[in-house]
């Protein structure tokens, strides 16, 4: 995989270089800028795979910087770097569509956990999964066509909101995926705490409609619930070969 490349924002120069040479350490190329005005130069650049965006900037602020970033590369990834203390100023961040923040000061460990956190998610599009098998020979769920076809003949509609839901909890199978990742990832909103209840609705519905109408049987593990993280696609659903 070619290397990530991260544009660092930050006005005070100990921490921007701090930042940075973590960042090289491991194995990141990096691009630093000192205001808000080079900042948003480098960040909208093509080829950016994640921007680290400190908030109070010089000639430009950064919360100015991050919705002009979502304007013009919507998906572009930005971990918000914010003073302790400044809680207004992190949420309207998370709310404006940043993926994640570091309260200052913080550790090169934690801000490389971070970093690597949004990119696995980030930089791997969810495969476009069609087929998925529920139970041995139960039923199929058609991604495409948003319907699940049971084997007793019984077909169920899917919402777009519950076909896409399914698509990321199927294609990220071998992991729990937080209701918060779930949020920006299905949803399109970066935020983290805020209307996850959304969520957990629209796996209950799912939930209700994976269960097979012949025999009542709820396909109990189709999407196992992870304590205090998220959802996870269960044991009940699996993906043909070659789909993923
Ligand atoms: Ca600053």
């Amino acid at each position: 995989m070619p290397k990530a490349r991260i544009v660092v924002v930050e006005d005070e120069p100990a921490i921007r270089r701090g930042v940075a040479d973590a960042l090289r350490l491991s194995g990141y190329e990096v691009t630093e800028a000192g205001d808000g005005a080079i900042g948003f130069r480098e960040g909208a650049a093509a080829g950016v795979d994640l921007v680290l965006l400190d908030l109070l900037l010089p000639k430009r602020d950064g919360l100015d910087v991050l919705s002009e970033l979502r304007r013009i590369c919507p998906t572009r990834p930005v971990i918000i770097l914010t003073a302790r203390g400044s809680e207004d100023d992190r949420v309207r961040g998370l709310k404006m569509g940043a993926d994640d923040y570091v309260v200052k000061p913080f550790s090169a460990k934690e801000l490389i956990a971070r970093v690597e956190a949004v990119l696995r998610r980030t930089l791997r599009p969810t495969p476009d999964v069609r087929l998925v098998q529920i139970g041995a020979g139960v039923g199929t769920i058609d991604l495409h066509r948003r319907e699940v076809r049971w084997a007793g003949g019984d077909r169920i509609d899917l919402s777009e909101t519950e076909a896409a839901l399914l698509k990321y909890l199927v294609a990220n199978k071998e992991r729990a995926v937080s209701r918060e990742e779930l949020l920006s990832r299905v949803w399109g909103i970066g935020t983290a705490g805020l209307e996850t209840r959304a969520v957990d609705m629209h796996v209950a519905r799912l939930r209700a409609k994976l269960k097979d109408p012949a025999t009542a049987d709820d396909q109990g593990e189709a999407i196992v619930t992870v304590r205090a993280h998220g959802y996870m696609a269960g044991p009940a659903l699996s993906v043909p070969e070659g789909e993923l």
